[in-house]
């Protein structure tokens, strides 16, 4: 990962990959400039397994789809672990490989629990945040611009120091332990499907065609999975 200034990461449990993740992750490499997306595929401790795929099925899956775009890479980092990993965790490992500035990837719903997080204040030092919203979703700037000056109530040493605005990118600032981290409120391409749609439609007998890579749908077919 020598020349990457700008590295994305997104990180999902990829069961399976599906035309939504990476559309949704071309789109936001693009608007915000970065150099390259590093899909990091979560690992599922055994006993919330259920309906899940095996790791390396999962990984393969990713690799496969991702496979054509130079600017995509994936990472085991996660399934290398035995257990499900924490943020901090996997920041740390990324940090101790690559000099990048790190752009954590991520939906609006879920970026709004951050503060139950392992570790929210020491993730703002280490990484920016590109927060994925919905074109015309309602949860825009406002509630979300609330989220963060109740995040400085919660987390001490966290400020928030304001918005701005750059095209249809809402970019805040927060700063921790002197350090600045940008948190970027996108819109992005968003086909409405989802990796428990289209579990369900092999699971009906229904095609998948489109819904995921031609070589994931292949794969799927051969390994008899999620039926
Ligand atoms: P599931 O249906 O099993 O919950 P999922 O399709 O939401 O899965 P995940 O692996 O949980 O897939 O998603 C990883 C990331 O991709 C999350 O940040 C999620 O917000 C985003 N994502 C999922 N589906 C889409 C989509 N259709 N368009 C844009 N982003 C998506």
């Amino acid at each position: 990962m020598g020349d990457i200034e700008r590295l994305g990461i997104f990180g999902g449990t990829f069961n399976p990959i599906h035309v939504g993740h990476l559309i949704a992750a071309e789109n936001v490499r693009d608007r915000l400039g970065l150099d390259m997306v590093l899909f990091i595929p979560a690992n599922i401790p055994p006993h919330k397994s259920v309906d899940v795929a095996p790791s390396k099925d999962r990984l393969e899956m990713v690799r496969l789809a991702t496979k054509d775009n130079p600017l995509f890479g994936i990472s085991d980092i996660e399934l290398r672990r035995d257990e499900k990993s924490y943020t901090i965790d996997t920041l740390w490992e990324i940090k101790s490989q690559t000099d990048a500035e790190l752009f954590f990837i991520i939906g609006s719903e879920a970026f709004m629990q951050i503060h139950t997080w392992r570790a929210p204040e020491q993730i703002f030092t280490m990484t920016n945040f590109i927060v994925m919203e919905r074109p015309g979703r309602i949860v825009g700037a406002g509630d979300f611009e609330d989220y963060l000056r109740e995040l400085e109530t919660r987390l001490p040493f966290v400020i928030y120091r304001g918005c701005e605005k750059l095209d249809e990118i809402s970019i805040f600032t927060l700063e921790s332990e002197k350090m600045e981290s940008k948190i970027y409120l996108t819109p992005v391409i968003h086909i409405d499907i989802s990796s428990t749609m289209i579990r369900k439609y092999i699971r009906e007998g229904k095609s998948i065609k489109y819904l995921v890579p031609k070589e994931v749908e292949s794969y799927i077919k051969e390994k008899g999975l999620y039926r």
